[in-house]
């Protein structure tokens, strides 16, 4: 039987070249650069447009192979019936299992003793991790960045006081091990949703840490999918198992300049047809005030959100980013509670979804 898909090779750490050479071209007729092939590292081979003439056990057999996935045409590692758990769990927190965390903490990290009251303020609030970017991607040049090296070591110790998993991005593939050393969990955040090596290096790192992934600036859902897709396939090529990406809803850019972003809810519902990763909802950044956040964070939870990050401040107003939407303690400490009430209300009022 032939069938169009694509081949998703995984090669021992230790394959050599030769073993390489001779895949590729039991896959596709010959060696060396060919448009059907993909070496995304020594470790990874996709081979797409392929008709599945070799039997996997063929393939597995090879010298080299530690494993091979055929996915038919159309199909991702992270659509449902794949792979790709649909539990993420990093520090004790769970994504996906049922329950809808809240993430909360500063935009940046800032001096030792504000972030550190931060922490406090989200322990406090019954929050179940610690967010706050130690390297800022900043529209502007003149923006304050974060605090690089010296925030992830505020970061390790808040965590160390609290007992609070953190939650912090990986802003490129130079700060990727610093990032990977302190994060319970890797943000990827929407700049750069589409930077594919990035993405496949957070995957593939040895830390094997689970990627939050947000929604680009104006990505498709379809988009986001292809970027969580990176991420599995740098797990794969590590040897993590498949999986491990929480999907984040940050808003999109549209006409309306009312807000600063739109919060895409409709999203969370069509990710959810889409695939088993858990999806949750920012809705700090789309909501641009403070005020707002609640609405959104409610809409979020009762589309079925599976947790919330957000931005918090014992200051909002001397916040040294983003002020303007972040939560005070009190809001704060309202939203979580919120949340599991909302939670409490619509616990059987929801109807499965459609097959
Ligand atoms: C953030 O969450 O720290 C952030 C920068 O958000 P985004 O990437 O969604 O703009
Ligand atoms: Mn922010």
């Amino acid at each position: 039987m032939t069938r169009a898909g694509r081949w998703i090779v995984m090669f021992e750490a230790d394959a050599n070249d030769a073993a390489r050479a001779a895949v590729q071209r039991l896959l596709v007729g010959r060696e060396g650069v060919d448009p059907r092939c993909r070496w995304h590292d020594r470790r990874l081979l996709t081979v797409r447009d392929g008709e599945r003439r070799e039997t996997g056990e063929e393939l597995a057999d090879a010298e080299g192979v530690r494993a091979a996935i055929w996915l038919p045409d159309g199909a991702r590692l992270v659509d449902h019936g794949g792979p790709c758990a649909g539990r993420v769990v990093a520090g004790g927190v769970t994504w996906g299992g049922g329950d809808c965390p809240v993430v909360a903490g500063p935009c940046s990290v800032e001096d030792r003793e504000t972030t550190l009251e931060i922490a406090d303020m989200v322990a406090e609030a019954g929050a179940a991790a610690l967010r706050g970017g130690a390297f800022k991607p900043r529209t502007s040049p003149y923006a304050y960045g974060g605090a690089a090296e010296r925030g992830l070591e505020i970061l390790a110790e808040a965590r160390q006081r609290t007992g609070l998993p953190v939650v912090t991005e990986a802003l490129d593939l130079d700060v990727l091990d610093a990032v990977a050393r302190v994060a319970d969990v890797i943000q990827i955040g929407s700049r750069n949703m589409h930077a594919s090596s990035l993405l496949f290096a957070a995957g593939a790192h040895p830390r094997g840490r689970p990627v939050l992934l947000k929604r680009g600036l104006a990505a498709t859902v379809e988009e986001l999918l292809d970027a969580a897709e990176y991420v599995v396939l740098g797990r794969l090529a590590a040897g993590h198992p498949p999986g491990g990406v929480i999907l984040c809803e940050r808003g999109v850019r549209t006409f309306e300049t009312a807000t600063r972003f739109t919060l895409d809810v409709a999203a969370v519902a069509v990710l959810q047809e889409r695939t088993p990763l858990p999806v949750v909802v920012d809705p700090s950044h789309p909501a641009g005030r403070r005020k707002r956040v609640g609405a959104l964070a409610r809409a979020a939870v009762a589309a079925g959100a599976a947790g919330l990050v957000v931005e918090a401040h014992v200051d909002p107003l001397r916040a040294w980013c983003d002020g303007a939407h972040s939560l005070d303690p009190e809001l704060l400490r309202r939203m979580v509670a919120e949340v599991e009430a909302l939670r409490a209300a619509l616990r059987g009022l929801r109807s499965p979804p459609p097959a």
